[in-house]
């Protein structure tokens, strides 16, 4: 398989070869054609002039062709130069001369001695002559015909030089095009191969490197700039799941460290019936906690390769929110002391997975009462605004800081993280979780916040205009 570089090599130099080969053929053909018809115009004005003075019977002085003059039956009148044993007079020039037709034509005439030189020897004709003959038809109707010649050497041999002078070009000329084509694609290719060099070095434990920069912005600036956005996506990817992972093992080890505890403990000594069942419990907790971390991040990687939204059928989001309201408002009230309040339109249509949107709101209406101090209140509010549904849960509780607000989406980001200090069983997943279920949705989560004075989540779904 041949590189770039060898094609753009074999193109550039084919194409300029075939231009070259038409230009000089143009030419060739061209010039030949134009000193022929030259030599033919100037051969034909003598013959007029040879006419003349043949028809009133005169010998022609001072020419300087070479001619014949004939009866229609071929027999020679007067002539010079032209001896019929060394040019033939062809029977196609006499009978188009008598049907009143010029007739022109080339005779090779052989190589022949020039005669005997000074010192010995005879000099022949290097090259056979070649001759331009003219036939001419004389009188109307044709009485007699007029012949001349005229040698061509010279034509030929400026044809031939021609004819060298275009080979020469084209045999200097390839090569040369060959040895700039090769010299312009690697030029032009040479951003690739550094590019290709830094790429083979890229790997995961090396993903900050990011490819050269052309300094130019064109195609390969272009195709350098994506591929270090890409690197760019990848190393932040690549960064998120390292996190990830970290936080997961560190949020497992917890738990897993006091189950060791609780049963190095219990195996210390024989213990009484009742003791033993209290250490149960206490691991019973640690598991159902570590299981609802393996529960929460099982949910989210299914988040990642999109298979959330695969069970979407339409559903009354009203009810659903009205569903959700009954089920907490009582406890709101009786257990924490707070207030919630119900300001859901009827009628909010959406597509969705009733599971899945329960699970959103729930996380959020849940981190509203655990923000929030007793007497507060929450309000859960849902309306229609253009075309979505818009879900507000709104609370005047502990409010968010300004710098943790637009992390508060990240997995296992806990603002709080003292006041949780790891005993409960929140890992931070809550709202990445609800963020993931709303983008699922085709749908988007967004966060308000003054401190001290209460948080606003806003939640807006497309609505569905089909059920
Ligand atoms: P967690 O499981 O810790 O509740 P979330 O993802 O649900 O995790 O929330 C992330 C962080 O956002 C919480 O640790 C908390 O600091 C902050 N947060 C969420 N909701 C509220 C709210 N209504 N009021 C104040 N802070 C909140």
């Amino acid at each position: 398989m041949l590189s770039i570089r060898q094609r753009l090599t074999l193109w550039y130099t084919l194409v300029l070869m075939v231009m070259f080969v038409t230009f000089a053929g143009v030419i060739y053909v061209g010039g030949a054609w134009q000193l022929r018809q030259a030599a033919d115009r100037e051969l034909l004005d003598t013959a007029r002039q040879l006419t003349e003075t043949l028809l009133r019977g005169e010998d022609p002085v001072a020419v300087d062709v070479a001619y014949r003059f004939l009866t229609l039956d071929g027999r020679v009148v007067r002539s010079s130069g032209l001896p019929a044993r060394h040019v033939p007079i062809a029977a196609a020039a006499v009978e188009a001369a008598r049907n009143g037709k010029t007739w022109s034509e080339i005779v090779a005439m052989p190589a022949r001695p020039l005669g005997p030189q000074p010192g010995g020897g005879v000099l022949r004709r290097s090259i056979p002559i070649q001759l331009r003959l003219l036939t001419l038809p004389l009188g109307n109707p044709t009485q007699y015909i007029l012949q001349v010649g005229t040698i061509t050497t010279d034509l030929q041999r400026l044809r031939n030089l021609l004819f060298t002078a275009l080979l020469l070009g084209l045999v200097l000329g390839l090569p040369a095009a060959a040895a700039g084509g090769w010299w312009l694609a690697g030029r032009a290719l040479r951003p690739v191969k550094a590019i290709t060099a830094t790429a083979r070095r890229i790997e995961a434990r090396n993903l900050a490197e990011r490819l050269p920069q052309p300094p130019q912005d064109d195609e390969l600036g272009q195709l350098a700039a994506t591929l270090n956005g890409l690197l760019d996506r990848l190393q932040a990817a690549f960064q998120r799941e390292r996190r990830f992972t970290a936080d997961i093992s560190h949020d497992l080890r917890t738990p897993l460290a006091l189950i060791k505890s609780n049963i190095g403990v219990a195996l210390n000594r024989p213990r009484t019936a009742a003791e033993l069942q209290t250490t149960l419990t206490q691991v019973e907790g640690q598991i159902d906690r570590m299981t609802g971390l393996v529960e929460a991040t099982l949910f989210l990687a299914r988040s990642d390769t999109e298979q959330l939204a695969q069970e979407f059928a339409a559903l009354n989001l009203s009810e659903l929110l009205t569903d959700l309201y009954e089920t907490t408002a009582p406890y709101a009230s009786e257990e924490l002391g707070q207030t919630l309040c119900n300001e859901i339109a009827a009628g909010l249509w959406v597509m969705g997975d009733r599971d899945q949107l329960t699970r959103l709101f729930l996380n959020l209406v849940d981190n509203a009462m655990r923000y929030t101090p007793a007497g507060g209140t929450i309000r859960l509010a849902g309306r229609m605004q253009g075309q979505h549904a818009v879900v507000e849960v709104e609370d005047n509780g502990a409010g968010i800081a300004p710098a943790d607000l637009p992390r508060v989406f990240d997995r296992f980001y806990r603002a709080d993280e003292a006041r949780t200090g790891g005993h409960h069983a929140h890992y931070g997943l809550g709202l990445s979780i609800a963020q993931a279920i709303a983008q699922a949705h085709g749908g988007e989560i967004t966060v308000r916040s003054i401190p001290g004075r209460g948080s606003c989540f806003t939640v807006s779904l497309p609505i569905c205009l089909t059920r």
